[in-house]
């Protein structure tokens, strides 16, 4: 399926904004199993744009264009595309009056060129669009997709994630499923893969690592959706198996959304003291609605003082094995027990570069899950950069919070 991407706009083409839209789409497109082979910059100017597009139609089989939707003179993208397929303007009535709806509720007058939203090429679907008033627009042409979306990133990844992605998997026949592990590298992902010889006629199975997580895509092109899913099903079942506790979610699923769901469904309270993740932990966390639900406080105690003065470290804990150590990890989770509110606590300790102290590697980091009867203690020697240390160890506190929770008859291993 051959898919190119035109990025609509004489900003682009001056080189004033940077086609952040066109690094989005590809990769979400190339995950899809789609081959992205043409990017196109063109700029505000219709006959230019009738050209580009022209060209994409004989060539592409999937064709997204973004910029140019809305309500201003330059934004002539539709029009244009109206006019090589040879289709006219239409307008429609319910679009026209949520347009309308828009500004009243935000008690702004209407300029009457917003109206030019509510017009499409006939024969195409509107495409809603949540964070803004230009709705993108869906056109099958000839055995051809084509997309427009709107230029703002913010409006133009919601549309593309809520809407586009299930039109061209239902159009194309794709499948997609994913399964979301950490704690396993990406290279002996790989290798488990290939030794799993995984092969299934259609499907192709990728990994994407990120953050300390490694996402394995399962993609399935194929006509046949009962079959696909049948497929796609075996393929997670076998893989599931194999990786274990590993898994720590489906589908997209972050690992601090797992842990969540997983403190709603024990109804569970969770306090974090962090210091060499400097707040990362909850950070990840308070970035979910609804998290405060479930999560009670988080702490960064980084300097030994704060240690002691804010969750109750031994100074001679400190003095006699460092403040990077297990022992100072399980005395600051345990600070955080001491409270009636919080049930269940996580605390980091580490060095995380460029210089270190008390003669420990750069990277070495503690780690301790603890409720009120049993503490587990995890140490890891992370590479990278600074950012990456305190990203990773970020990642791994929260895997092992999530196994922890998973698993109720753990040992305490301290
Ligand atoms: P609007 O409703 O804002 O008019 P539009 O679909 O007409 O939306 P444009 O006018 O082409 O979009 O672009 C609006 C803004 O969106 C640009 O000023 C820029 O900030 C952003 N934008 C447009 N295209 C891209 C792109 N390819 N990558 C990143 N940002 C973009």
């Amino acid at each position: 399926m051959i898919t190119e991407i035109i990025a609509v706009g004489t900003e682009i083409t001056l080189g004033s904004i940077v086609n952040t839209n066109v690094v989005y789409l590809s990769k979400r497109l190339s995950e899809m199993g789609l081959e992205v082979c043409y990017h196109t910059s063109v700029d505000d100017d219709p006959v230019r744009l009738s050209s580009v597009f022209s060209i994409a139609v004989d060539r592409s089989d999937l064709i997204i264009l973004t910029g140019g939707l809305g309500p201003t003179e330059d934004d002539l993208t539709k029009e244009t595309i109206a006019r090589v397929l040879g289709r006219s303007m239409i307008s429609d009535i319910s679009v026209e009056e949520q347009i309308k709806n828009i500004f009243t509720y935000s008690n702004r007058p209407m300029p009457s060129n917003n109206l030019k939203q509510a017009r499409k090429p006939e024969g195409t679907e509107f495409i809603p669009n949540l964070k803004g008033t230009a709705p993108g627009i869906f056109i099958k042409h000839e055995g051809k997709l084509i997309v427009l979306l709107p230029g703002p990133p913010r409006e133009m990844i919601p549309m593309f994630e809520g809407f586009v992605t299930e039109l061209i998997k239902d159009d194309l026949h794709i499948s997609i499923r994913s399964i979301n592990t950490i704690g396993i590298g990406e290279s002996a992902l790989e290798e488990i893969l290939r030794e799993m010889d995984i092969n299934i006629p259609d499907f192709t199975v990728n990994t994407y690592a990120s953050l300390g997580t490694v996402e394995i895509k399962i993609v399935g092109k194929g006509y046949d959706k009962e079959l696909l899913e049948r497929n796609s099903k075996i393929l997670i079942e076998r893989l599931s198996e194999r990786l274990g506790d590993s898994i720590y979610g489906f589908d997209n699923i972050t690992i601090e959304e797992a842990v969540l769901n997983r403190l709603e469904d024990k109804n569970l309270n969770l306090a974090v003291a962090e210091s060499v993740t400097g707040g990362e932990i909850t950070r990840r966390i308070t970035k979910i609605p609804g998290a405060s639900r479930h999560f009670i406080s988080g702490i960064i105690a980084y300097s030994e003082a704060s240690k002691v003065r804010d969750l109750n470290v031994s100074e001679d804990t400190l003095e006699k094995y460092g403040a990077v150590s297990s022992e100072t990890a399980v005395e600051m989770a345990k600070g955080l027990l001491n409270r009636k509110d919080v049930d269940i606590a996580i605390s980091t300790t580490g060095f995380a570069g460029p210089s270190t102290g008390e003669g420990k590697p750069i990277g070495l980091v503690y780690i301790c899950v603890a409720d009120k009867t049993r503490v587990e203690i995890f140490e890891r020697i992370f590479t990278g950069d600074r950012q990456a240390i305190q990203e990773k160890a970020a990642s791994l506190a929260l895997a092992n919070l999530h196994k922890f929770l998973n698993n109720p008859l753990t040992r305490c291993r301290q």
